[in-house]
């Protein structure tokens, strides 16, 4: 039996989870340290920092803003409110990895007619996609990292196509639930991708026009000729509830009837499952320990849905899809031994630890 965080609800047994002598764990702390640190910000002044920065790039160009939209409460209430209040020109893009659900493509198509918005849907080859997900997850354990960071390099892909500067999505640091050595989505970059393909030489060629360099992004960073990436809840969140009220209301968002954020992809129950499998519990205990730290759910509550909605039975989506991507039964059960950590990334990389570094400050002395 495992301990969990007397504040949230993550489990000691987590890799970079570590409970003090009080119970508490070290993310919860760390959120505490920032929000004691944090100069205090009403809610006014960080709307008016988001001003400031759309008056920095708005009415460049055919369009003001890219905003990649998975069709999940996050992305479409970055969309709604970036078309509604702000008025922006925006160009919406959408990654079909080809297993999106259905809610969310129908979620998409609504809050693109209504809010009138252009919408770019990029599919990749899917027999390509079938071999990232058999290569990734016999390799690496995990089947999310591909479709990390190919949605990322594409959205910047699709910007300098388009003559876009600013890329707006959905994430945010307060409500950010991934856990390191748990979640691949903070580990995975190009180096991380390459390394599991280094195989592949034909994929890699394909991908590497695609993916943007680290001397590219460099480039940008200090010529300021890139796109850069603004994560709008930082600055403007009404709060999981009432967001997802605001969305409902305004653009007849439908939220997913099964479990806590399962809605826009269908591999998600298998993600959940591949972790719980590992470690016992999966990006929901995550994500309802981000809740919870946020005052949006008591742990009471957070503890009783977390155990009734984890999912530690296979999913009903794993048969067919090891049999679409070529997977034996045998060879599934073998990547339970396999972790994403077992391959580089930039972050293990001291040499482009210490070039981002110098490039920050080149930057900051401009
Ligand atoms: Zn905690």
């Amino acid at each position: 039996m495992s301990t969990r965080c007397s504040k949230c609800i993550l489990p000691s047994d987590f890799p970079s989870v570590h409970l003090s002598k009080d119970g508490e764990c070290n993310y919860c702390s760390l959120f505490e340290e920032k929000k004691i640190n944090a100069p205090r910000e009403s809610n006014k002044d960080r709307e008016l920092k988001f001003e400031k920065i759309l008056d920095r790039f708005k009415g460049k160009g055919q369009y003001d803003c890219l905003v990649p939209v998975s069709g999940g409460k996050d992305s479409m209430y970055v969309l709604y409110v970036l078309a509604k209040k702000y008025n922006l020109n925006i160009l919406a893009y959408n990654f079909n990895n080809g297993f999106q659900s259905p809610l969310a493509v129908q979620n998409i198509k609504r809050a693109v007619k209504k809010l009138g918005v252009d919408l770019i849907i990029y599919k990749p080859n899917e027999n390509m996609m079938f071999k990232f997900y058999k290569i990734f997850l016999s390799q690496a354990g995990e089947i999310c990292g591909p479709c990390n960071t190919f949605i990322a390099s594409m959205a910047k892909k699709i910007a300098k196509q388009n003559g876009i500067r600013l890329i707006m999505t959905g994430n945010s640091a307060k409500y950010s639930s991934a856990i390191d050595g748990v979640s691949a989505s903070t580990y995975c970059d190009r180096k991380y991708f390459f390394s599991v393909l280094k195989e592949y030489k034909d994929i890699q060629d394909y991908m590497r026009n695609i993916f943007y360099s680290p001397i590219v992004h460099g480039f940008w960073k200090l010529t300021g000729t890139g796109p850069e990436k603004v994560d709008v809840l930082n600055y403007l969140h009404p709060g999981v509830a009432n967001l997802q009220k605001i969305i409902e209301k305004e653009i007849e968002w439908v939220p997913p009837s099964d479990e806590y954020e399962h809605g826009d992809c269908l591999l998600n129950l298998l993600k959940d499952y591949l972790m719980c499998r590992k470690w016992g519990y999966s990006e929901l205990t995550q994500a309802y320990s981000a809740l919870i730290r946020n005052g949006e759910i008591n742990r009471e509550e957070a503890l009783q849905k977390a155990e009734m909605e984890e999912v530690r039975e296979p999913p009903a989506i794993l048969e067919s899809f090891l049999e679409t991507i070529g997977l034996s039964n045998d060879e599934f059960e073998a990547s339970k031994k396999r972790h994403f950590t077992d391959f580089a990334n930039y972050s293990s990389s001291p040499l482009y630890i210490l070039g981002k570094k110098c490039l920050n400050l080149v930057h900051q002395s401009k």
